[in-house]
């Protein structure tokens, strides 16, 4: 890797950089992966560079979806294999959600390649390449999930989507757990629970709190679920990036 001391100022946004780049060279992550990844630094930056407290208690709510629904699979494109393949699948496992591969620009190559990276790390079965279902009201390309992944879930992670597939998604009903670092993006607004946290930090964040809600009741669970209030969330996060 590249030599960064830890003592940088911004050691953490260099490191995170330097994964995306990898990413790009390995083949995982697309070179429209790098613009995503350049507008994320731009709103961590504006939001300290921390999990806010409101995003701390989405990602409490996310881990109480998680945890209660009967079908729930976590979304993977090129950018979070890139940068949290092993925390992904810690979170799969702790939730017990299915992983799939999910691309803004698919091709068969880079979903194999992404998997195999996640299998890499642990992941036992990732799903993304059956693609035998389709999401209403997208393009072609752009439509297809696995039938029996995402088109089957009651409850899917989708991390850094794009606003049309997360509208979409939820226009089919399922509840979207959305992670995006911009809260005024139409994926962050389409969220039942928009997670306004970078993804590396918002991942581990979750399975902490889906460990520490492993024996919860339903009751429980419910609970926090019904408190978690996606506008307050969202006008919070705004509300940091102003009094920066
Ligand atoms: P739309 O309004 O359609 O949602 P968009 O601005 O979200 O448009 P993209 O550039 O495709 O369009 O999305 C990338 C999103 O992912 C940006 O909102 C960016 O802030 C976010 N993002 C990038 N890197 C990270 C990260 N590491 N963690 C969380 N969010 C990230
Ligand atoms: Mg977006």
């Amino acid at each position: 890797g590249p030599e960064i001391p830890e003592s940088h100022p911004r050691y953490e946004s260099l490191l995170t950089r330097h994964r995306i780049e990898a990413g790009v060279d390995r083949g995982l992550t697309s070179r429209q992966g790098l613009i995503a990844q350049g507008r994320g630094e731009a709103f961590d930056y504006l939001l300290g560079e921390e999990t806010i407290p409101s995003a701390a208690e989405a990602e409490r709510a996310a881990a109480a979806h998680l945890l209660r629904a009967e079908h729930t699979v976590l979304s993977v494109n090129g950018n979070v294999a890139a940068l949290a393949p092993g925390e992904i699948v810690e979170l799969a496992e702790t939730t017990g959600s299915d992983i799939e591969v999910n691309l803004f620009n698919r091709t068969d190559g880079r979903i194999e390649r992404i998997a195999e990276h996640l299998r890499d790390h642990g992941a036992e079965a990732v799903k993304g390449l059956t693609a035998d279902g389709r999401i209403p009201g997208l393009d072609h390309e752009r439509a297809k999930v696995d039938a029996d992944g995402i088109g089957a879930a009651d409850v899917v992670l989708v991390p850094l989507e794009d606003g049309d597939r997360a509208e979409a998604l939820g226009a089919m009903g399922k509840t979207e757990l959305v992670i995006d670092l911009n809260p005024m993006s139409r994926s962050a607004r389409a969220a039942t629970v928009p997670i306004v946290d970078n993804l590396i930090r918002a991942v581990p964040n979750m399975t902490e709190h889906a460990a520490d809600l492993a024996d919860a009741d339903r009751e429980t669970l419910d609970s926090i679920v019904e408190s978690f209030d996606a506008d307050e969330a969202l006008a919070s996060a705004e509300q940091r990036i102003r009094d920066v």
